[in-house]
């Protein structure tokens, strides 16, 4: 079978340099002509737009980015191919290969360093599967400058992401970004888009972060506490689990009635609850520890 030009400069590049693929790293190349377009039309990238992309391994998407937009920052955890990377984009100034871990580098500090001078910045990755939540709540949770992610992921994240309260996906992780972002669906992309080839499909999603969060809470951190306790014991009722997590089993009672109070019935269980509801909830238990 004849290969696409993609594949075959991807595989060119691995037998040039003598690479193997890092599975545990979650190297996966995306090989699809059609869904690098899709990501990049889902980008809505223009001169003035600058781009960190998370994990460019060959350099397919960083290839397309650079065609679009103002600036790209590139950070990639294996040394091996930092110099690949280097050499590829050698004529193009605008790009900037950094070698180290998205989870671990000063993201702030290289976004203002290599793409201070574009007016919006966005995040544009096929993320490696196995670090997709720590760094996308990583991207949210520091409150980067950031207008728009565009992550392809596994297909079960995303749906999980996008679910709605009372399905079986819905969970903490649906609520989190939800709360920082609007949530959209790109496509689906099947395993056969990758080389070699994942175990799972994935899909392209896209946030558009907010500029206020979804609710406006008394105390973050107790929110997000609160709707990890939520999630944590799925078969547990709201009172029951909020008891476990908070008070050490205790005070039950005082959360049944802090519960019917907002208006939640405590024999709910958390995974009913909307981003809403958990506002209030969180809201209610800050005044709750508050006049301990
Ligand atoms: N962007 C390329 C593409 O679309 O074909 C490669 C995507 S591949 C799914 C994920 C890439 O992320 C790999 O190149 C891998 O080495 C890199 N990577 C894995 N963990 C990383 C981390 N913690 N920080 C930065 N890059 C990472």
């Amino acid at each position: 079978m004849k290969q696409s030009p993609i594949v075959a400069r991807t595989r060119q590049l691995l037998a040039d340099h003598n690479l193997s693929l890092k599975k545990s790293l979650g190297q996966h190349f995306l090989v699809d002509q059609r869904v690098l377009e899709r990501i990049i039309e889902a980008a809505e990238l223009d001169s003035s737009t600058g781009v960190l992309e998370i994990g460019p391994g060959m350099g397919a998407l960083t290839e397309r980015l650079a065609d679009r937009a103002g600036a790209v920052l590139a950070v990639e955890i294996d040394d091996r191919l930092i110099p690949i990377l280097r050499e590829l984009f050698s004529d193009r100034p605008h790009v900037t290969v950094v070698h180290g871990d998205a989870l671990k580098v000063d993201l702030r500090e290289l976004i203002k360093r290599h793409l201070g001078s574009a007016r919006r910045f966005s995040v544009v990755a096929n993320l490696p599967y196995y670090v997709t939540s720590p760094i996308l709540m990583r991207l949210l949770e520091e409150r980067l400058p950031l207008d728009r992610i565009v992550v392809m992921i596994q297909k079960e994240v995303a749906e999980r992401i996008l679910a709605g309260p009372g399905t079986k996906e819905y969970g903490s992780l649906s609520v989190a970004v939800r709360y920082f972002a609007e949530v959209s669906w790109i496509c689906g992309v099947p395993r056969n888009c990758f080389v070699p080839r994942p175990q799972v499909d994935s899909a392209v999603i896209r946030l558009r972060l907010r500029r206020e969060p979804a609710v406006s809470v008394r105390n973050e951190a107790l929110f997000f506490r609160a709707v990890r306790a939520a999630f944590a014991q799925r078969r547990k009722t709201l009172a029951n689990a909020l008891s476990a997590a908070f008070f050490g089993g205790k005070r039950k009672e005082e959360l049944g009635n802090l519960l019917t109070d907002i208006g939640i019935d405590p024999g709910r269980r958390g995974e009913t609850l909307t981003l809403e509801e958990f506002g209030r909830l969180a809201d209610a238990l800050d005044r709750m520890i508050e006049t301990r």
